[in-house]
């Protein structure tokens, strides 16, 4: 979606204060079990990864409306071109932070979801960076630069992962 320059920064903004109010949720209710705390924001954390996998490879390439979005999208990297703001917290907070609080609880369902979030958030900010920053050769900066910039120009099959190319190797979209 055609965004503003303010739209298309507004995650930057928001998502750590979404992070920071579940994580305060989370920690409300005392005695608080910090080992299955820390467990659930890490498993969040890795959810997203996989989910940013599963969305870019057949929500973003295959489903016809959002797919003529994203095409706009790679033409054109630099543009205010992507998801607003409104649009993937609603998607979290109906998908992933109300079916998590009913099935573990507010403490363990908020830890999740703030995971998740600040996954996102990081999502969000390693796909400015390869498209907005000059990265130093050797960097991990350089190398995501690198495999993305193959899923945009040449291999657009290949290497849907944005933060990690780990569920490129897993599920074989890796570019060769
Ligand atoms: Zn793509
Ligand atoms: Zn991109």
């Amino acid at each position: 979606m055609q965004l503003t320059r303010a739209g298309y920064l507004a995650d930057f903004y928001v998502y750590p204060g979404f992070a920071l109010a579940l994580a305060a949720l989370a920690l409300a209710p005392a005695p608080r079990p910090w080992p299955a705390l820390a467990c659930a924001a890490g498993a969040g954390l890795v959810t997203w990864t996989l989910l940013e996998y599963v969305l870019h490879r057949w929500l973003f390439h295959r489903v016809s409306w959002i797919r003529e979005q994203h095409e706009a999208h790679h033409r054109d990297p630099q543009a205010f071109v992507g998801t607003p703001t409104w649009l993937s917290l609603l998607a979290i907070s109906a998908l992933v932070m109300l079916p998590s609080l009913l099935e573990w609880g507010v403490a363990i369902g908020s830890s999740f979801t703030a995971g998740l979030a600040l996954g996102y958030l990081w999502y969000a900010a390693v796909h400015y960076a390869v498209h907005h920053w000059r990265a130093t050769p050797g960097s991990a900066l350089f190398r995501l630069k690198r495999l993305h910039a193959m899923h945009h120009h040449r291999e657009a099959a290949a290497n849907f992962g944005v933060t990690t190319p780990f569920w490129d190797r897993v599920f074989r979209t890796s570019s060769r």
